[in-house]
């Protein structure tokens, strides 16, 4: 695997630490449960978009743009961390953000990643919930060339094959990282959505021949729709790459069971997530992504799943600052 050969401009403080979590993994009962904090990538608050951005940012300024287009839920991250990136870059930005959820709740339409768009001074244009959002920055893309920028069209949380070079970078991170460390990883768990981190992770992984599982707790998909997207968009990064071995589809799992009544929709098991990693470890996870990923990984051990001796990497992705456009189902639980 040899990312160098790919456009890249380095965003992202890295490497990342990799921590264990003695509380919740005490609280937990089950095996080692350590984290890998890409919440802390640094870049517009971080989150694992950041990672993908140094990517696609890479291939942007290398065609000459000047304008990122990307686009997302409401709440979404990725949208916050391009407008951050492009901020710093002395790009413009525009987002497409659709209203995937159905709320008149301020706090959700006003605050959170929102309000850090705005800051930010990214241009913001609302669609409503089922618009096809890929042909919604399209649009968008062609009134900006038509008026003589030079758009560089992002899709939904940068997922593509040059995005998801960022977490086969991970991958490597990793791996070395546990090496150092002395580290036996048995398995790698995350919140997974639009497929580019876990397709990251698993042609990154497969091309250094690592034994190390993924397991993607999805947050929108069902389960077959999910692993389709992932096994597709793993193989084309590790095409990308240059790796000649398929990635098998076994190297692919994801577990879709805790999506709730739908994507951005809390559930009382992310309730719970969020609530423990604060109090037992001062961590933040997010309502959307990473507070479903731990409420999966949480259920699966205490329903013996892993093995005690086992070690699970919990891969952060971010995204806390979604907490503030969900304030009243934590004031709520709170007690
Ligand atoms: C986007 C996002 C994810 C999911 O990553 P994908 O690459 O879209 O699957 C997970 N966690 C957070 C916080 C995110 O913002």
């Amino acid at each position: 695997m040899n990312l160098a050969a790919f456009p890249r401009t380095k965003l992202c403080q890295a490497p990342t630490p990799l921590e264990f979590l003695p509380r919740l993994t005490k609280a937990l009962g089950g095996p080692q449960v350590w984290m890998k904090r890409d919440d802390l990538t640094g870049m517009g608050l971080g989150g694992n978009k950041v990672r993908k951005l140094e990517f696609l940012v890479g291939d942007a300024l290398a065609k000459g743009a000047d304008h990122l287009v990307t686009q997302g839920a409401v709440q979404s991250n990725h949208v916050r961390q391009t407008a951050a990136v492009a901020a710093k870059l002395g790009l413009a930005c525009t987002a497409v953000l659709e209203h995937r959820i159905e709320t008149n709740d301020s706090a959700y339409l006003n605050n959170g990643n929102v309000l850090l768009d705005r800051l930010l001074g990214c241009t913001i244009e609302y669609q409503p919930g089922g618009t096809d959002m890929q042909a919604a920055i399209e649009e968008v893309g062609a009134r900006l060339t038509a008026s003589g920028a030079r758009p560089y069209l992002i899709p939904g949380g940068g997922s593509n094959a040059i995005g998801a070079l960022g977490y086969a970078a991970v991958a490597l991170e990793l791996v070395t990282q546990a090496n150092e460390q002395g580290l036996r990883i048995d398995r790698l768990v995350h919140a997974t959505g639009s497929a580019g981190t876990q397709a990251g992770l698993v042609a990154g992984l497969h091309a250094l021949s690592s034994p190390i599982r993924v397991l993607g707790i999805g947050v929108r998909a069902p389960r077959e729709k999910q692993e389709a997207n992932v096994l597709r968009l793993a193989q084309a990064t590790a095409a990308h790459m240059g790796v000649d071995r398929p990635v098998p589809a076994e190297a692919v799992e994801a577990n879709c069971d805790y999506v709730g009544a739908g994507y951005g929709q809390p559930t009382p098991g992310m309730v719970e997530a969020v609530r423990m990693l604060a109090q037992l470890e001062g961590i933040f996870l997010d309502p959307v992504y990473s507070g479903k990923g731990m409420a999966g990984l949480m259920d699966l051990v205490r329903k013996g799943t892993f093995g005690p001796g086992e070690n699970l990497v919990f891969l952060h992705t971010g995204g806390s600052s979604g907490l503030f456009g969900y304030v009243d189902v934590f004031n709520a639980q709170a007690a």
